[in-house]
């Protein structure tokens, strides 16, 4: 059956027909080995792109143009240069967004409604949000506590070159999240990719020229995180790695910077809590339930796997849970009246789909879904039915682990003492959900639930000017906001004798 493509999905046609190279120094290149990777659709296994794949010689090149881009021309742009950059830049995303929605879903399963309407749009706003702040970075003037003839002051300045690396589950927004505030603050920065979604990161290099940033100052490999990333952390001449991925390989990265005392960002996974009470307005409580579980496939790091409901209320969130899980749409990603697609791959659902046998092993009870969709055309795809567990205990796998699908635990509690207790439980602390109506219940709780994010009678709500950032193992330090740029700037102090 013959289709007539649209504008964008042509260009996204023509984009893909290349094998595509990596952006080093201001040009397209292949990588110096001449190795290629393929890059799949997870909606039905079909091969999507041919990718140059890079190693340590590709980093150490992007390296050396990041480096003399960053002590060159780009040290001496203005900050108001840098806002119409960034500007420029996300000017051109928007009169794109639809190609790269498009290519999105194409390359990470994500639905054309999330990509268009939440991701692309959100990738927008993100730039242009740190453009704003590139001409907003100012020191303090310090009166000394010993007095004397001094002027003392500090000012803000770029670490240098900056190693990003980026997850697959929201590659576009991730990417932009890790390139607008080093940019804004006058930093270089070497983007990574994960190996399984670089396109659209790849379509941006192309905006980026073509927005007129200098060669050298976005730097695009592509690769495998144990080839490029390992090469990034141990690169001795990257001052800093901003990294979003799982805890374990955010752990290797910290451990293999010490060698280099790199600054580093880690934004890591999640287990969040979200809490139930009985007073809450239980619509509300139950839609955000489920869209915090199972938005974008439960591939989310908030996302709120541990579903903690009051005793009075447990019977009928959980019932009103099954049906609606029952009811979600799930199939192809491009089609806008789909809810959920497939996962990133088939090796991560086979994964998934383990964790849901070890959980019936220990005891769990499968409320709805635990199996991968085999019918039809989703046979080829990486599908699995939206998933709900219950008689959970705390030490059970699914309860600790995060799973990073489509599955929820849901478990009654009797009152606050315990359920606060119990959502603490975990050794994440990335965010948390809460729902009542009671002020002094929302207080309470919020304060002492160990989340970077809380939110109450809200899941999933994110903004350009709120930080974001894990407690515990889910993270070292902060994004968005004046942190999200103070943490691509080192400080420092001029102390001037006036004797
Ligand atoms: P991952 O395996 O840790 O990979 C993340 C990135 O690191 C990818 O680009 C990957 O490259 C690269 N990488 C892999 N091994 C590496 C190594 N040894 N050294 C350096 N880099 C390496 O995570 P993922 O499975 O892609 O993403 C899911 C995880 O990300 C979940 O744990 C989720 O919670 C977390 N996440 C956290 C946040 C947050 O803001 N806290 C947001 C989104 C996701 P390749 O993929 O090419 O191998
Ligand atoms: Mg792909």
């Amino acid at each position: 059956m013959s289709r007539v493509l649209s504008v964008p999905q042509e260009n996204v046609a023509t984009f893909l027909f290349d094998t595509k190279k990596m952006l080093i120094n201001g040009e397209w290149v292949p990588s110096l080995s001449g190795n290629i990777y393929e890059s799949i659709n997870p909606a039905n296994g079909e091969i999507l792109a041919k990718i140059y794949e890079g190693d340590e010689s590709d980093v150490d090149r992007a390296v050396r143009a990041a480096r003399a881009a960053f002590k060159g021309e780009w040290s001496k742009t203005a900050p108001a240069e840098r806002t119409k950059l960034l500007n420029k830049l996300a000017d051109l995303l928007e009169q794109r967004a639809e190609e790269f929605a498009y290519l999105e879903t194409l390359d990470g399963g994500n639905t054309i409604t999330l990509t268009r309407h939440a991701f692309v749009p959100s990738a927008v706003a993100h730039l242009r949000y740190y453009a704003g702040w590139s001409t907003k970075l100012t020191g303090h003037t310090i009166p000394l506590t010993t007095g004397g003839n001094f002027h003392a002051y500090t000012t803000r300045e770029p670490l240098g070159v900056c190693g990003q690396i980026t997850p697959w589950n929201y590659p576009l927004l991730g990417t932009v999240w890790k390139l607008a505030a080093p940019l804004a603050a006058g930093n270089t920065v070497i983007l990574k990719p994960s190996q399984q979604t670089s396109l659209t990161t790849l379509l941006l290099g192309e905006l980026i020229i073509e927005a007129g940033f200098p060669p050298g100052v976005v730097n695009i490999v592509t690769g495998s995180g144990r080839k490029i990333g390992e090469a990034i952390t141990n690169h001795p001449n990257i001052d800093k790695i901003g990294f979003t991925g799982s805890t374990e390989v955010g752990k290797g990265i910290m451990k293999k910077s010490a060698d280099t005392l790199k600054k580093i960002t880690l934004e890591l996974g999640g287990k969040s809590p979200n809490i139930i009470f009985a007073d809450a307005d239980l619509d509300k409580a139950i839609q955000g339930a489920f869209l915090g579980m199972f938005t974008n496939q439960g591939q989310i790091c908030v996302a709120g796997t541990r579903l903690y409901v009051e005793k009075a209320v447990y019977q009928q969130v959980t019932e009103k849970l099954i049906a609606m899980a029952q009811k979600m749409k799930v199939g192809n990603p491009l089609d806008p009246t789909t809810q959920m697609g497939p996962l990133i791959s088939k090796e991560h659902l086979q994964t998934v789909k383990n964790y849901i046998e070890v959980a019936k092993k220990e005891g769990a009870t499968v409320l709805t879904g635990g199996n991968i969709l085999q019918e039809g055309e989703l046979a080829a795809g990486n599908y699995l039915e939206p998933t709900i567990l219950t008689d959970l205990e705390e030490n059970c796998t699914v309860v600790k682990e995060e799973i990073f699908g489509p599955v929820l635990c849901i478990m009654p509690f009797e009152n606050i003492e315990e359920v606060i207790e119990r959502a603490n439980a975990t050794e994440y602390g990335l965010a948390a959900g809460v729902w009542t109506q009671n002020l002094a219940i929302a207080h309470k709780v919020s304060n002492a639930l160990e989340a970077g994010t809380v939110w109450v009678n809200t899941y999933l709500k994110s903004d350009n000017a709120l930080p974001f950032g894990g407690y515990k193992q889910s993270g070292i330090g902060t994004e968005m906001g004046y942190q999200g740029i103070e943490a691509y700037t080192k400080t420092k102090s001029v102390l001037i004798s006036l004797n």
